[in-house]
């Protein structure tokens, strides 16, 4: 950037109100001009986009001009601007499509529509659409979803519409025509598309009618999971959004041709997405790009819960698509400051995370001027780095031998309204433990295991309680075929609603079976039970309680001295904490038993602390060695979940010991550094990217960092897939040249330091 670009954008924003801030702005003479234009459709090539928020009371002072040299200065391809839907930022032809207070006449959507395709970006159209005004109430009422008690829904002020209703069959479909013919934005997306959440059950006679029609049942009175008016409910509603989704595409595709599509937004959350009854893997069978809404971290999933995120949807969208995230530039999370910013590394962090995942960033402000001006500053430099080297972030294939089971049927019939402890927690204790392990994994979604399995050597199914005939074939079928298996909690214990098996679905892989028919739903279940902490232990077999030097409560006569590698380093111990309960099994021959349940025993007075049952035959976890090829192990403890709540080194070692003695040691990564390191590879034509993320920091499991502490000297050993070669290694962040070893398909190599992130590639 030449001197007179600086003065021309200085002078720009020094007559702004609110200065939207005086930054070194770059000339974007480099930018890619091709956004609108090719023969790979745009939501192919679109890999940054930026998203200004509008307030309503921006329209007054919002300075276009300032704005586009942003964009360019950030190295954009698209903008996400917003249009319609609550209010309209356009003059609107559309009844009761009421305009945005303060927009007084001023077409600011066009304005900035047209500001985007001048600069080749392409262009979003940002709807919110699930709620009105009063008079827009008054005019419709039946348009809008009630309670049981004749109620409207409502959120402050404004009236919430109902899914089945005209609004989203016409008023919407009007909006999207009007827009897409007027303005030719490049795409739709909207901010709240899916009406109400599974929280919230409306009565209209809208819903009345098709609820009835479509399933034969009224409409549920109460939540109640094993009530099959209930389930059908669920079910009515998913597929109810896939009809809004399909309608909506359908309307801007005629009215803005057939790249015109409309991609709803969609959470990071998936149990966000089961309570919206937005199913991920349907909705990524029909959407060309996934718009996705997930602006910062939580502190129990960390950074690497975004890498987790992009992984998971490219399972089932597929990697050759985009997901491009909504990362908040402002201080979101914990707490929420929508007009401070957010200190730069927490803000790069979630980034970078992001794009290790297979995500694609996208900046986000609310409001169109700022006071914290330091603002502005936070996404530019990933983003011209990202543009810099684009071609080793998007269209790859991940590498990994370890794939993590997942299904939103899960969450639904197995989690119902304890997700987060029945299904979330156990998921996060296998994935934390693979990240501290340094051991790569995808996500794969229960019915495709038969397409992911090729590539991989372990499944493991965290407490995938509700598992259809079909998943428990797949797995079966993985597992004949040579593949290992770690099954944990009560995986396959349920049906596709969420009914108890007799046993276990796998039960023959396990080498165990259920022997306690309780009612699921009984006080002594474990469902009514998880959300608790027991004091409780596991015991350790064999026994080394003889052989210790020091005093020991218990000896074990005929230990044998010699554990199983998946106690690899607790041989100074012969109990670890558990803190779960479990169900009691019984084994089939051929099983061994490595772990006992020790039951919970006083925690006060301390006098009191002695294990009242020292030794039981409860199993913990169970090896199987029956089965030919694979490695099989069955726990029925919940130390996934265990760790996902408590982050309990020894249960994270634990998982990674089985984890690698599963996989055969079949894991095609070894990094030594001390650190939080986060290691994602993949492969792409002759190249091999690997994708190092250091999380390592004051802040790791309390938001936010402010400070990224190095990590090094990184000693790598990567193996190399087939058809790559080790001729050239390319560090993308750091640019410095390192020298490499390259023997009997691994390559070695020792990067000095990492600050924040390190991109490898070799070829
Ligand atoms: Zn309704």
């Amino acid at each position: 950037m030449d001197r007179r670009d600086f003065i021309r954008t200085t002078s720009a924003a020094a007559t702004l109100t609110l200065a939207p801030d005086i930054i070194n702005l770059s000339d974007g003479s480099s930018q890619d001009k091709k956004a609108t234009t090719g023969d790979i459709p745009w939501y192919r090539r679109v890999t940054r986009w930026g998203q200004t928020n509008i307030t309503e009371k921006d329209p007054a002072n919002y300075d276009v001009d300032w704005w586009r040299k942003y964009w360019r200065s950030t190295a954009l391809q698209g903008v996400i601007i917003n249009a319609g839907g609550i209010v309209a930022y356009y003059p609107s032809n559309v009844p009761l499509h009421r305009q945005a207070q303060y927009l007084e006449g001023r077409d600011l959507f066009g304005d900035l529509c047209r500001a985007a395709h001048e600069e080749d970006l392409a262009v979003f159209a940002r709807m919110d659409s699930n709620r009105a005004h009063e008079d827009f109430y008054k005019a419709h009422p039946d348009w809008f979803a009630i309670d049981g008690k004749g109620e409207p829904y409502k959120a402050g002020d404004l009236f919430i519409t109902c899914i089945n209703s005209p609004y989203y069959n016409e008023h919407i479909p009007a909006i999207l025509t009007e827009i897409a013919k007027s303005y030719k934005p490049e795409g739709f997306t909207d901010n709240s598309w899916s009406g109400l959440s599974r929280d919230s059950i409306c009565y209209c006679e809208n819903c009345r009618k098709s609820f009835h029609n479509k399933t034969g049942f009224e409409i549920p009175l109460t939540v109640n999971w094993d009530d099959q008016a209930y389930r059908e409910w669920i079910r009515w509603n998913y597929n109810r959004r896939l009809e809004i989704w399909d309608l909506n595409n359908k309307t801007t595709m005629k009215a803005g041709g057939p790249a015109c599509i409309w991609s709803g937004m969609n959470s990071g959350s998936l149990i966000w997405q089961s309570e919206s009854f937005r199913d991920y893997r349907e909705l990524c069978q029909r959407a060309e790009i996934i718009m996705l809404d997930s602006q910062a971290r939580s502190d129990t999933g960390g950074f690497q819960q975004n890498a987790d995120t992009g992984k998971l949807i490219h399972g089932v969208l597929g990697w050759d698509k985009l997901v491009p995230e909504s990362m908040a530039m402002y201080q979101a999370g914990r707490p929420t400051f929508r007009l401070a910013s957010k200190p730069v590394p927490e803000a790069r962090m979630w980034m970078i995370e992001g794009i290790a995942g297979g995500i694609q960033p996208w900046w986000h402000f609310v409001g169109a001027s700022h006071e914290d001006r330091r603002i502005y500053h936070t996404p530019g430099p990933l983003f011209l780095w990202h543009k810099a080297n684009e071609e080793f972030l998007i269209n790859r294939k991940p590498v990994a031998t370890v794939g993590v089971v997942w299904s939103q049927l899960n969450l639904d019939f197995y989690g119902r309204d304890q997700a987060e402890q029945m299904v979330e927690l156990p998921w996060r204790g296998i994935t934390q433990a693979l990240v501290r392990a340094r051991i790569p994994y995808i996500p794969v979604h229960a019915d495709h295991i038969d397409s992911e399995a090729a590539n991989l050597s372990l499944l493991i199914l965290p407490n995938l309680g509700a598992m259809t005939d079909n998943q428990i074939a797949g797995v079966r079928k993985f597992v004949k075929n040579g593949g290992s298996l770690i099954a944990t909690g009560e995986s396959s214990l349920y049906n596709e609603w969420g009914d108890r098996r007799p046993d276990y679905g796998l039960s023959d892989l396990y080498g165990a079976h259920a022997i306690d028919q309780a009612d699921a739903n009984s006080d002594n279940s474990l469902r009514k039970r998880v959300p608790d902490t027991y004091h409780t232990y596991l015991r350790l077999v064999p026994d080394l309680g003889k052989n210790a030097d020091g005093p020991s409560g218990m000896t074990e006569p005929d230990a044998t001295g010699v554990r199983h590698s998946v106690f690899k380093g607790f041989d100074e111990t012969d109990i670890i904490s558990f803190g779960g309960i479990l169900e009691p099994v019984k084994t089939d021959d051929g099983t061994d038993v490595l772990m006992t349940f020790i039951p919970q025993f006083p925690i006060y007075p301390p006098e009191t602390a002695w294990m009242r049952e020292p030794k039981t035959n409860i199993p913990g976890l169970i090896l199987n060695r029956i089965t030919a090829g694979g490695n099989i192990a069955f726990m029925p403890a919940d130390i996934d979940r265990q760790f996902g709540r408590y982050n309990l080194p020894d249960h994270g070692k634990l998982l990674a010991n089985l984890i690698r003695w599963a996989a055969k040691d079949k894991i095609p990564l070894a990094v030594e550094c001390s650190g939080l390191i986060d290691c994602n590879i993949y492969r792409k034509n002759e190249f091999l990217i690997l994708h190092l993320v250091n999380l390592t920091s004051a802040g790791t499991w309390r938001q936010p960092v402010d400070e990224y502490i190095p990590v090094g000297p990184v000693k790598v050993r990567v193996m190399l897939p087939e058809g790559v070669n080790a001729r050239t290694l390319r560090l993308l962040v750091s640019e410095q040249k390192i020298l490499f070893n390259s023997t009997n398909g691994w390559v070695e190599f020792v990067i000095n330091s990492i600050i924040d992130h390190e991109v490898i590639v070799v070829s």
